[in-house]
């Protein structure tokens, strides 16, 4: 167990299939009069000739994502790739790290932007579209359709021999840490509430689901997940699936129930400072 800025141990990182790590901590905030946790994901996957970095992670866990790589990589093929599904902080804030830290890196995914930030890798960039396909050696990862995005330049990306999907900002819900759920796959989270938690995932960074028909989006969904055979599913910002057959219907039924109800607001407004009164002219 690692050093964690949270009270418990760090329970990351955690081999979700064979030779794909699950790595980083939980984000506390506050919601709904509970301590919420954001997950920012980031996943190791290790090939036979070469392992990627699936998103960084935030860049306030770099320093344990740091070294939960250096331990997983010890002896292993060397970390080659680093794929990261959308530009946003909690996605990508960490790459320049990654890129210095690890010189046989190729970034890969949408690169249209990276090099305004970090012209010295510009050479390192590798842009991938649906269906291109890397080699890590006995399994690839290919980019495949962003169902739920919250980004034009955001690709989705499936791993082939353990038939990984990384959905980024897709399945996006989290857990209450009074619940203990930290570091568990959602089947092994009895108490999850996927219809609430997919909830306030809306109101805090989906909200183009409250004004789309998302019956529409889970039924792509449920295409993608069949065509590619998804054994497991890895987003950024939610427990783990481990169960496709069981845990589906909740996460379809969370993005209905998300998209129908009115916003909550963000976070809760009586955590660190007073509310603003109606007549104050600086509201709105
Ligand atoms: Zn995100
Ligand atoms: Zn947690």
């Amino acid at each position: 167990m690692q050093r964690s800025t949270l009270d418990r141990p760090n329970p990351l990182p955690r081999e979700v299939a064979p030779g794909v790590f699950w790595l980083g901590e939980c984000l506390e905030q506050r919601q709904q009069g509970k301590i919420y946790h954001g997950c920012n994901a980031a996943f190791l996957i290790v090939g036979g000739a070469a392992s990627m970095l699936v998103e960084t992670g935030h860049p306030k866990d770099f320093p344990i994502i740091e070294a939960q790589l250096k331990r997983l990589l010890a002896g292993k093929p060397p970390l080659k790739y680093l794929f990261v599904t959308h530009q946003e902080t909690p996605h990508s804030g960490g790459l320049g790290r990654v890129l210095s830290r690890y010189p046989e890196a190729v970034l890969c995914g949408d690169v249209s932007d990276y090099h305004l930030a970090f012209p010295e890798y510009e050479h390192r960039m590798r842009a991938m579209q649906e269906g291109d396909e890397i080699d890590l050696g006995g399994r690839g990862f290919r980019a495949v359709e962003p169902v739920v995005r919250d980004m034009r330049t955001t690709w989705w990306g499936f791993e082939t021999r353990e038939r990984v999907l990384f959905p980024g900002d897709g399945f996006a819900y989290s857990h209450y840490h009074e619940d203990g759920h930290c570091g568990l796959v959602a089947e092994e989270a009895d108490s999850l509430d996927l219809q609430d938690t997919t909830a306030v995932f809306a109101d805090l960074a989906l909200w183009w689901t409250k004004w789309a028909d998302m019956r529409n989006y889970c039924a792509r969904l449920d295409a993608l997940i069949e065509a590619l055979g998804v054994k497991t599913v890895a987003p950024t910002h939610g427990l783990v699936i481990t169960d496709v057959a069981r845990t589906m219907p909740k996460v379809k039924e969370g993005l209905l129930y998300g998209s129908r109800v009115a916003e909550r607001g963000t976070n809760d407004a009586s955590f660190g400072k007073k509310a603003v009164p109606a007549s104050d002219e600086t509201v709105g």
